[in-house]
């Protein structure tokens, strides 16, 4: 059936370029800007007469990470749309700006005509992401030094109501503050953590570490802990070397204990092995706990992700940091479960050669 509205035929096609809100700019096969429409001038300050026949060079701030342009070529070149949200340009006055860009050869007998390239001005949400992380950052710092305060003293309290053989209720209810404190300082620690993931400002301390002193030592940790669990390492090598932070490696292991410890009823076991395998060895946390439906398993390792579970407090944050080290290790991370039938968390190093 014939197109009611016969669109090429009516000079409505131009006119859709001239009333585009976002900017629009086409270029020669050869990279000759031939086109920018009203948007694109209002964005950068240029005319269309004052750019025509130039390179879209002209607009670079030389901020714009060199590994954009080599990928935009090998798309384009490729005859595939190109988009990127790092594209860092300058306006005619010089003030700059950050642009989602999509770029795509357009076709004519099978061969490229020219360039389209559509732009969104992402500046402000850019600008607000970034304020976000700062905020973040800063809150968590803030908030860290008067809680260590309290830690410090709650701890002094708690030392003087036994040695004076106070009362158990106060002795019970300064516990409880600590304990409190304990995971306040977990969260904050997550924040501080997860920020500098974010703005790649996480450095790792490397040196050679024998996994299996490090696992004794987690669980050890862990039980004080896990009262209310049986704790099992079902099976270790006698020795598994590999080159990590051991901090940062421990931190993994009690994320996935205290996970384990915090989805799985009371009186249920927990299960820790190390298995050697090929030139890797890998390390299991399985419990017996509320499971994990298959469309979250993905999911879980996403930042601020949590599955809503009664009573059970969490930032979902652990899972993210765990995955971001494991990641910087060379490693891999995974889980196997299902709902109520508990859950097996994994991650695997590589060994030292
Ligand atoms: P948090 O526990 O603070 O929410 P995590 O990143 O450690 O954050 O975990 C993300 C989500 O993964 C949790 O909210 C929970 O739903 C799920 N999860 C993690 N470990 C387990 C486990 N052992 N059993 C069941 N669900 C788990």
């Amino acid at each position: 059936m014939k197109p009611q509205f016969p669109i090429t035929e009516s000079g409505v096609l131009p006119q859709i370029l001239i009333s585009s809100p976002d900017p629009i700019l086409i270029t020669t096969k050869d990279i000759k800007i031939v086109y920018v429409n009203p948007a694109w001038e209002k964005l950068t300050g240029y005319t269309l007469e004052e750019v025509k026949g130039k390179n879209p060079k002209i607009l670079q701030s030389g901020k714009t990470p060199r590994r954009v342009f080599k990928k935009m070529w090998q798309v384009l070149l490729n005859g595939h749309t190109y988009t990127s949200d790092e594209v860092i340009n300058k306006k005619k006055n010089g003030t700059e700006y950050q642009i989602q860009s999509n770029i795509y050869p357009v076709l004519r007998n099978n061969k490229v005509c020219c360039y389209v390239q559509l732009q969104h001005d992402i500046t402000n949400t850019k600008r607000l992401d970034e304020l976000r992380k700062e905020f973040l950052f800063a809150s968590a710092h803030e908030l860290k030094t008067p809680i260590t305060v309290l830690k410090l003293l709650t701890q002094s309290h708690l030392r003087k109501a036994k040695n004076q053989g106070s009362d158990s209720i106060k002795t019970s209810e300064l516990q409880l503050i600590d304990r409190e404190l304990d995971r306040i300082i977990r969260l904050i620690n997550d924040m501080l953590d997860s920020s500098r993931f974010e703005t790649g400002k996480q450095f790792m301390t490397y040196e050679e570490i024998d996994l299996v002193e490090l696992t004794k030592k987690a669980v050890q940790k862990i039980q004080i802990y896990a009262k209310n669990h049986k704790i099992f390492i079902e099976s270790l090598p006698t020795h598994a070397k590999v080159i990590a932070d051991p901090t940062r490696i421990e931190q993994v292991l009690l994320n996935f204990l205290s996970n384990a410890v915090k989805y799985s009823p009371d009186g249920t076991d927990i299960t820790i092995a190390l298995t050697v395998m090929g030139n890797h060895v890998i390390t299991s946390v399985k419990d017996q706990g509320i499971g994990i439906a298959k469309n979250n398993q993905k999911l879980i390792f996403d930042r601020y992700y949590t599955v809503k579970a009664k009573s059970k407090i969490g930032f979902g944050l652990g899972l993210y940091i765990s995955k971001e080290i494991i990641n910087r290790h060379k490693g891999k991370i995974w889980v196997e479960s299902s709902k109520r039938r508990g859950s097996t968390f994994y991650f695997s190093l590589p060994l030292e050669k």
